[in-house]
């Protein structure tokens, strides 16, 4: 928690601050530093993890992002291919280097070849730590797609606590997912600020809250956003002449902070997919229910976020993206994929002939971990803003 400042600009600047800090460093809390409670941690690699289980365990989920453009290459390259994402890449080398020592276990989910084959490459390599891959439906709309992703939850939870040494009662994961539930409530008002008044709070500063959570216990990242939406709600800012922009391609391996900051000083970001792992329920997870498992397993299908990642037929790329477009009331989209991202550069192939059918104006661009230099992309941007606010004027 954050001192209380009276000035509400100064306390939005203190707590982004503190989120700044914390959310883009790569190390793991060690049991001298874990926040009270924890006994361990959690690696999880987007997208889709159940943090609640992990949190009911005792183990703080700590989401794995891979390791920003600082990040030194000296092991990773000579067990991947050159043509694996920067963020399977790093991650390897922050696992081989010796950064990712102090997790309990580390969780992956199918969502790629790459993410798959991640796995397997952690096991052979870091044979002391737990890793386990924690299968997703290919096809959530059979109908036995909740129970499939019951069952693997029950696993998990089974393994962890044999690493915890208990096991995880039904009211622990109860109690955890409604302090989830709170969390993601509070994520949705600090997106539905950017979609209302984005001259509020940029897309940046929204990315830093909502990554700090990534690191932090849960309850901590209450308390951070309850503060942050108050100061961000008394700030006085006025809206500035820009277009209003969606943002695609953050689902799973970030784009430097320095390409979203570039978004920002052209465009108001009205909404994204960044970070998705980590507001992916729509809803809240019914929370006062027999079995709190089938609660998560049911709300996977019922009441997640779409993503390149995931393939069901209720809700198919077009309509989600023109639902983005419309609830935000957009007028463009800024269509991004990290670089070797087969979901994501399928899916920008897909959007750019949907858009173009649609006659909405789009933006492709393309980002990598190690990127250092955002000039050429800051020109790109300055003239996509230009053009649109000439076609709205
Ligand atoms: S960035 Fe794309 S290719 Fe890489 S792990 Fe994520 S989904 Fe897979």
């Amino acid at each position: 928690m954050i001192a209380q400042i009276q000035d509400p600009e100064a306390q939005l600047t203190a707590i982004l601050e503190r989120c700044h800090t914390t959310a883009l460093d790569a190390s793991i809390p060690d049991s001298e530093s874990l926040p009270e409670g924890f006994s361990g941690t959690i690696g999880n690699f987007p997208v889709y993890f159940p943090d609640e289980i992990a949190h009911a365990a005792g183990l703080l989920p700590v989401n794995i992002l891979g390791g920003g453009n600082k990040l030194e290459m000296k092991y990773a390259d000579a067990r991947m291919g050159s043509f694996i994402c920067s963020i399977c890449r790093s991650t390897t080398e922050l696992g081989l280097n010796g950064q990712l020592e102090s997790l309990t276990g580390f969780v992956t989910t199918p969502i790629c070849d790459a993410a798959k084959h991640l796995a397997g490459i952690w096991s052979r390599n870091l044979p002391d730590q737990m890793s386990e891959i924690l299968y997703l439906p290919q096809n959530p709309n059979s109908p036995g797609a909740a129970r499939y992703i019951a069952a693997e939850y029950q696993r998990l939870r089974a393994e962890l606590a044999r690493r915890v040494g208990h096991p995880i009662s039904d009211e622990a994961i109860r109690s955890s997912i409604r302090l989830y539930n709170k969390k993601r409530r509070l994520m949705r008002d600090l997106y539905q600020i950017r979609r209302e008044e984005p001259w509020r709070l940029s897309c940046s500063e929204s990315y830093m809250l909502v990554r700090a959570g990534t690191r932090i216990s849960c309850q901590e990242h209450i308390e951070l956003l309850e503060q942050a939406l108050e100061a961000i709600r008394q700030r006085h800012v006025v809206a500035q002449d820009k277009p209003r922009v969606i943002f695609v391609g953050g689902f799973c391996e970030q784009p430097p902070l320095e390409m979203i900051e570039a978004i920002d000083d052209n465009c108001f970001v009205v909404d994204d997919d960044l970070l998705i792992g980590q507001r992916w329920m729509t809803e809240d997870v019914p929370e006062d229910v027999g079995d709190p498992i089938w609660a998560l397993a049911e709300s996977y299908i019922e009441r997640s976020n779409p993503s390149p990642v995931q393939h069901d037929e209720r809700k198919p790329k077009e309509v989600y993206l023109m639902n983005m477009l419309r609830a935000a009331k957009a007028d463009a989209v800024i269509l991004a994929a990290a670089k070797f991202c087969e979901p994501g550069l399928d899916d920008q192939l897909f959007w750019s002939k949907d858009l173009d059918e649609a006659n909405i104006q789009y933006l492709v661009l393309e980002f990598e971990e190690k990127m250092t230099s955002f000039e050429q992309m800051s020109m790109q941007l300055e003239t996509f803003a230009e053009s649109l606010l000439f076609a709205l004027s």
